[in-house]
């Protein structure tokens, strides 16, 4: 019998696998807890080349990003969503005796990637409003026992929801120039492009990666197409590591055609309906007594800390509901993140906490 405890890679078995909203599951009829448009649009595809496998980097989408996001295309890097690319940097990086550096509350994956691959992980820690400093990172890194090779950095921020100002990722830019800093902006176009997007800052460093995704804005989570932008040699370092084949024909098709004018403009009405809900919603939870702070947010969801979360979120649950909870994350005690779904599943939500309040 095969004595798998003998034969797993130790790091491995201490492994906790990343929690994303389908593994954790739930059974409802309204899903407000992965961040997802509530509407998929309509693609066309074509399945005449289906017999030859695709190319690595499909040209249509490095030249549709790059013209998306005011760049170049030797800056650019598709790949299986973003959450490839935070894998593709670890591993292109970052070694065993050498560590990632994040600040929690952030995205998971961060940390699983590191761990997947056998790295350390050190955490900074944040100012008493959540926000992120360069002094507070600064901190980390040189008090830190392991190397530090790579800052990720959320901007917006999930699931605190802002953003990481400019003037502190300059001051680390500057201070540590043979460090990676990558600064995911996963919900940029809820904050904002013009203003909150740091592309415009690539050509001045170097050592500066943006990763973005088709997921929230574009409303394509399910396609699984993801970005990393950045310096051309550091772009090439992370294509000798990927797989030979991310991006699969039906992706490319589906990606270009979202990339087209109308596929933009879509996804601008799309952000600013989104804009205008989440506001709308903020303002119905802050009248609620078993509401006690709705965070700012500059992404497509909500962090709300009730006075009681565990039971808002199961009452929310056995009426379908279905939000994420990040209750048992340090500094979060009783908040829930719900992801700005359509307007009917917001007055159902919003209907069933009015219901609720003063029993909760
Ligand atoms: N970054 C952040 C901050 C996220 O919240 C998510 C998804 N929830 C991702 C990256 C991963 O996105 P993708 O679907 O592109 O892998």
């Amino acid at each position: 019998m095969l004595n798998l405890a003998r034969i797993i890679n130790e790091h491995v078995q201490k492994l906790v696998p990343y929690q994303s909203a389908r593994r954790i599951g739930g059974h409802g009829h309204t899903f407000l807890n992965a961040n997802e448009s509530p509407k998929s649009e309509r693609y066309l595809l074509n399945s005449t080349k289906l017999n030859r496998y695709p190319e690595c980097q499909p040209e249509e989408l490095l030249e549709g990003y790059a013209g998306y996001a005011g760049t170049t295309r030797d800056r650019v890097l598709c790949c299986r969503g973003s959450d490839e690319a935070i894998g593709l940097i670890v591993r292109t990086f970052v070694g065993p005796e050498e560590a990632v550096l994040i600040a929690p509350p952030t995205y998971g994956m961060y940390e699983v990637a590191a761990r997947t691959n056998n790295v350390q992980v050190v955490k900074a820690r944040r100012n008493e409003d959540f926000s992120l400093s360069f002094d507070l990172l600064k901190e980390a890194i040189d008090h830190s026992s392991v190397k530090v090779k790579v800052v990720f950095i959320d901007s917006p921020a999930n699931p605190l929801g802002q953003v990481f100002a400019e003037a502190e990722l300059r001051a680390l830019l500057e201070a540590y120039p043979q460090l990676l800093v990558v600064v995911d902006e996963a919900y940029v176009e809820f904050a904002g492009i013009e203003e909150h997007s740091r592309i415009t800052l690539l050509p001045e460093y170097d050592n500066l990666i943006i990763t973005r995704t088709m997921s929230k804005a574009f409303a394509l989570a399910g396609l699984r197409l993801g970005y990393a932008l950045g310096h051309p040699e550091v772009l090439k370092a992370l294509l000798k590591v990927i797989d030979p084949y991310p991006i699969s024909e039906p992706v490319a098709q589906i990606g270009a055609q979202a990339l087209s004018s109308t596929g933009v403009s879509l996804t601008k009405e799309r952000v600013q309906k989104c804009v205008e809900l989440r506001e709308r919603l903020r303002g119905e939870l802050e009248k609620l007594k078993c509401v006690r702070e709705v965070f700012p947010s500059q992404a497509n969801f909500l962090l709300i800390r009730f006075g009681d979360g565990p039971a808002v979120f199961k009452a929310l649950a056995e009426r379908g509901i279905i939000v994420r909870s990040f209750v048992d994350k340090p500094g979060l005690d009783n908040c829930l993140r719900i992801s700005i779904g359509s307007p009917e599943e917001l007055d159902e939500t919003m209907r069933t906490l009015t219901a609720l309040d003063g029993t909760l």
